[in-house]
């Protein structure tokens, strides 16, 4: 039999059957007035059952969430079990589609880009976490509201309005102003706009240091290269330069090239150090043999115009000896080149705190507190004629910091304007496996 069949049969055996059967027995026999009231209560009772549970029923479809769901038996319990099925059929449909939602909002909220749904009027429909964070939406305090109201930046309404397909709009951040988001308006459906917001600040900056990185080598180069022109161009007629002033014309000349070369050295082991993360070898450097050849090369560069102190007390350090030696040459060289002669330079390799410190102080011109934080920026100088008369390319202490970053040193700096400077390098004690 079928289900359908099923129910039909148990309402009828269990209720209606019966009191239609005594109402028609009651009927053929013309029977007694009992028989009629039998029946009729019998009816009664029928229909009190039924509006019991219909009235059940319904009390629990008007309020779902505060009542239990009606049980019943016979026909009504068929009933009553279908219903809860398909609710609960409908119940496990709904809590997919919540969980495809949940997952769904939490992977936009993951996308680093920021999207905002606007509708015909420019309303909030939706956003994501990233929009909060660009455009400052953030919902739901900000749905329905209209976009220009919250960005209010000029030139943005009227892209919206008419948005650029090849170029997007450019904004600052609203607060700060140090982020820079690009923004790019794609057409949704009918009437509504998809808004993708791009955080390229990281990408301008790059930009900017790359333009003026370029600017800076280029102005470095065409000093000494215009200087070099200018003697070639004495030297094109050659009755007006004299056999003297050829030979110091060439002096010069070999100077400047000098310079050149000197440049190039730097930029090319700077871009070494930059396109490699670590050094390509290690070893324990012996810092007193190093020491020793730091020493000579400073008195060579001084040339007896100052008094080199150099003591070492710490143990060999863990390093690549080339760019140890690059590093802590380019200190003791800035060491003579910014102190004036008769003055006194101290280089030392000591153990300090667990730490091994290689310093270099000097009695030197000192530096302002103001430029401390922008010493190893690349180019930068306190004084550029001085730099430059003393052969700097304003690229050593950023070589520096490029090498101490790759053994885990930092730099520190202590200098007072006119009574000297103290450069020191510290080292963890992993890479100073004899001194444990
Ligand atoms: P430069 O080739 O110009 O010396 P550096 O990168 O080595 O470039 O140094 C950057 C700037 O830091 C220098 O131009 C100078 O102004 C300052 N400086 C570096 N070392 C010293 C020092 N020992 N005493 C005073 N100023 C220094």
């Amino acid at each position: 039999m079928s289900r359908r069949g099923s129910w039909l049969a148990r309402f009828l055996l269990t209720g209606l059957l019966p009191i239609l059967g005594l109402a028609l027995l009651a009927w053929i026999s013309q029977g007694p007035a009992w028989a009629w009231a039998v029946a009729a209560l019998g009816f009664a009772v029928l229909a009190c059952v039924h509006a019991r549970q219909l009235v059940a029923l319904l009390a629990w479809l008007d309020a779902p969430e505060k009542r239990a769901f009606p049980h019943a038996g016979g026909a009504w319990g068929e009933v009553l079990g279908k219903l809860s099925e398909r609710l609960r059929d409908d119940r496990r449909g709904r809590q997919e589609v919540e969980a495809t939602l949940h997952s769904f909002r939490g992977a936009m909220d993951a996308v680093p880009d920021g999207l905002v749904i606007v509708d015909a009027s420019h309303r909030i429909h939706w956003s994501n976490r990233a929009a909060g964070a660009h455009l400052g939406i953030h919902l739901p305090r900000d749905s329905g509201v209209i976009i220009e109201h919250l960005v209010r930046t000029p030139g943005f309404a009227e892209y919206l309005a008419s948005p650029d397909v090849h170029s997007p709009f450019v904004l600052q951040a609203p607060a700060a102003r140090t982020r820079i988001y690009t923004i790019r308006v794609v057409p949704l459906g009918d009437a509504n706009k998809l808004l993708v917001s791009l955080d390229v600040t990281d990408a301008r900056r790059v930009e900017s240091m790359r333009s003026t990185f370029v600017a800076n080598v280029s102005h470095e180069l065409r000093t000494p290269l215009t200087v070099v022109r200018g003697f070639l161009e004495y030297f094109t007629d050659d009755g007006v330069v004299d056999g003297e002033q050829r030979q110091q014309f060439a002096r010069l000349m070999s100077d400047q090239t000098a310079r050149m070369l000197t440049l190039v050295d730097d930029l090319l082991t700077l871009s070494r150090l930059e396109a490699e993360d670590a050094p390509a070898s290690e070893e324990d450097v012996d810092m007193a043999s190093l020491l020793a050849q730091l020493q000579a090369e400073g008195e060579s560069l001084s040339d007896g115009r100052h008094r080199l102190d150099v003591t070492c007390r710490g143990p060999a350090l863990r390093g690549n000896r080339k760019e140890l030696h690059s590093a802590f040459g380019n200190l003791v060289s800035n060491a003579i080149r910014y102190t004036p002669a008769g003055g006194e330079i101290a280089i030392e390799w000591a153990m300090h705190e667990g730490v091994g410190v290689f310093s270099v102080r000097d009695s030197g011109v000192g530096v302002a507190a103001e430029h401390l934080p922008r010493l190893t920026e690349r180019f930068y100088r306190v004084d550029r004629g001085r730099s430059r008369d003393t052969g700097g390319t304003g690229l050593g202490l950023a070589i520096v910091k490029h090498i101490l970053l790759r053994h885990q040193a930092s730099l520190s700096i202590d200098s007072e304007v006119g009574a000297g400077s103290t450069f020191r390098a510290a080292f963890p004690d992993w890479r100073l496996p004899a001194a444990k």
